[in-house]
């Protein structure tokens, strides 16, 4: 385990400006800080601590409490709730407890069979109609899932995890993200996600193309990109240059095989509610803060 840090983060709720459109969440929960699976294109990955945020639990009773608008929660937005030390912590745990007593939307974000540990709770608010689990998937290439993402559960136990959720009548869908540009973004690729998720029960694909966020990400990806793909190497380059995100000419070939494939697999790319549906989807959507 690495070494964890115990902070007073004087913080428990990040509000956005704006709904997410694809999301359709409004406000993040992260009872911890960083994350210990080092997830190649993830700016959250591979410190040496993990913070845990002591006041947490005790902040977030009080602002759920007084809190008037149930604004849509998204839980594990930036770094993964259910993580090796959850086991022991619970705030996770706690944090799903709160946000039920007070009776706020919310969604899941994560990659671990963990979150099967509260079944229980997860059953007992998906039939109030409040929460949605979204497992995130990155290929079904296992080769390259290794090489992207070697420190988390793995895919078939992923596939496994959607099906038990969808079993225990949890409302679930599929996260597709990253998606990185002429690595994982083949028609192929991006229809074995749509046709495993149709087959296991999830109800939606949110896709998000990577998001390069800061220089170290960038370095590790380009070091990837040049090792382990040096064909594609003048595309990648050319769809970002230094941007954070790929340039419009790639949004617009990658929209093109989503929403074929949404239409083909009656998939909607977005967390359906009752809102209308989204006709324009520009996939090149900022990561959820
Ligand atoms: S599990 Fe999630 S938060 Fe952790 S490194 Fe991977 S992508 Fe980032």
């Amino acid at each position: 385990m690495k070494k964890v840090d115990y902070i007073k983060s004087g913080q428990c709720l990040n509000v956005f400006g704006l709904k997410h459109p694809l999301f359709k969440v409004s406000a993040s929960l992260n009872p911890y800080v960083g994350c210990i699976h080092g997830c190649l294109y993830c700016p959250f990955s591979g410190g040496e601590k993990i913070g845990v945020k002591t006041d947490y639990i005790h902040l977030l009773e009080k602002k759920l409490g007084e809190e008037k608008e149930k604004m849509h929660l998204a839980l594990g937005s930036i770094t993964e709730p259910y993580m090796e030390i959850e086991k022991e912590l619970n705030l996770t745990h706690h944090t799903i407890e709160i946000v039920m007593k007070n009776e706020f939307p919310i969604q899941i974000f994560t990659k671990s069979d963990l979150i099967l540990r509260d079944m229980d709770l997860l059953k007992e608010y998906s039939a109030k109609g409040l929460l949605a689990v979204s497992v995130s998937f990155t290929t079904f290439d296992s080769k390259l899932s290794q090489m992207l993402e070697p420190d988390v559960t793995p895919v078939d136990l992923r596939v496994k995890l959607l099906q038990e959720l969808k079993n225990q009548d949890i409302f679930c869908g599929m996260v597709l993200s990253p998606i990185i540009p002429y690595v994982n973004d083949s028609k192929k690729s991006i229809e074995e996600i749509f046709d495993r998720a149709k087959k296991n029960g999830a109800e939606y694909v949110v896709p998000q193309v990577m998001a390069i966020t800061n220089d170290n990400v960038r370095k590790k990806i380009n070091d990837f990109v040049s090792k382990k793909y040096k064909k594609i190497e003048q595309e990648f380059n050319e769809a970002y240059k230094e941007n954070t995100l790929p340039d419009a000419e790639y949004a617009k070939k990658i929209n093109g095989i989503l929403f074929e494939l949404s239409e083909k697999y009656e998939m909607p790319l977005y967390l359906p509610t009752e809102e209308e549906e989204i006709l324009n989807i520009d996939i090149r959507q900022e990561m959820l803060k």
